[in-house]
């Protein structure tokens, strides 16, 4: 059985069976993005605590499974409408930097494209410019993707940081050409039934190739699968596409923007 990573998902909303059946079909290696957990914080120590349980308890669930954790680190967009609430966050954000297994910035970007969401963007792009991080970055769903797509691509573009050091997640059919073409990483996120679903993953590699390009779970509290990726491996080998080609959009391609961090280990 191949190896497989899946740098998008969020563990501290799966179970431990999730763990043991991703070990199953393969899964070596997960990155666990800071997000929304389902519900508003009610304070900036909600998130103090969250950074703890991405940086130290879910590192251990996962090592029992035989499963790397990683993660990123951030204030996500649907909680970042309160500016002042999000920059208490983003202050608390450096202390956890230098832990080994944290990769970077992310998933920040926007939720509903608002003026206080695109602030705190740009006050944690600034964030990653000054520390050196990775990026990792949220677009927005439905029919704010392309505009949201865009205001995040500008808002890198006026900093200094180098786009093949940041990865725009949840890119679909719409967006994905303008993503590669100005020179970022791109990740496909695999919903069960909505937006992009395994099939339509496949079409976008057969359309577009396979370059800095990734798919992922983003499985999470909702609506969601953890299997997502073994699945699209199964249709991609179905459709009679090479191991090659497979092992290069769910192992190859995670491994070489991932090890970008310096950080990044599979065993
Ligand atoms: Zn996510």
């Amino acid at each position: 059985m191949m190896a497989y990573i899946d740098p998008h998902i969020h563990m501290v909303s799966r179970t431990t069976d999730d763990y043991q059946r991703m070990a199953q079909a393969g899964c070596v290696a997960i990155t666990e993005p800071a997000f929304w957990a389902g519900f508003d914080r009610s304070s900036s120590q909600g998130f103090f605590d969250y950074f703890r349980q991405l940086t130290d308890t879910e590192p251990k669930r996962a090592a029992t499974y035989g499963i790397k954790h990683h993660c990123w680190l951030c204030i996500n967009p649907k909680e970042a409408e309160d500016v002042g609430f999000a920059r208490e966050v983003i202050s608390i954000i450096p202390e956890f930097l230098d832990c080994p297994t944290v990769l970077g910035i992310g998933e920040i970007g926007l939720n509903k494209n608002s003026k206080n969401e695109l602030i705190i963007l740009e006050e944690q792009l600034a964030l990653a410019e000054s520390t050196n991080q990775l990026v990792l970055v949220h677009t927005p769903h439905l029919e704010d993707k392309l505009k949201g797509t865009n205001l995040i691509m500008d808002a890198i573009d006026n900093t200094s940081l180098d786009p093949t050091r940041v990865l725009i997640d949840h890119v679909e059919e719409h967006t994905i050409k303008s993503v590669l073409d100005r020179g970022f990483w791109a990740g496909m996120t695999l919903y069960p039934d909505s937006k992009c679903t395994p099939q339509r993953a496949a079409d976008c590699i057969e359309m577009y190739g396979t370059e800095r390009l990734w798919i992922n779970s983003a499985g999470d509290w909702g609506p969601s699968d953890p299997l997502a990726v073994p699945k699209c491996r199964l249709e991609l080998a179905s459709r009679g596409h090479s191991e090659e080609l497979i092992n290069t959009i769910s192992f190859g391609n995670p491994l070489d923007f991932l090890s970008k961090s310096g950080k990044f280990s599979i065993s």
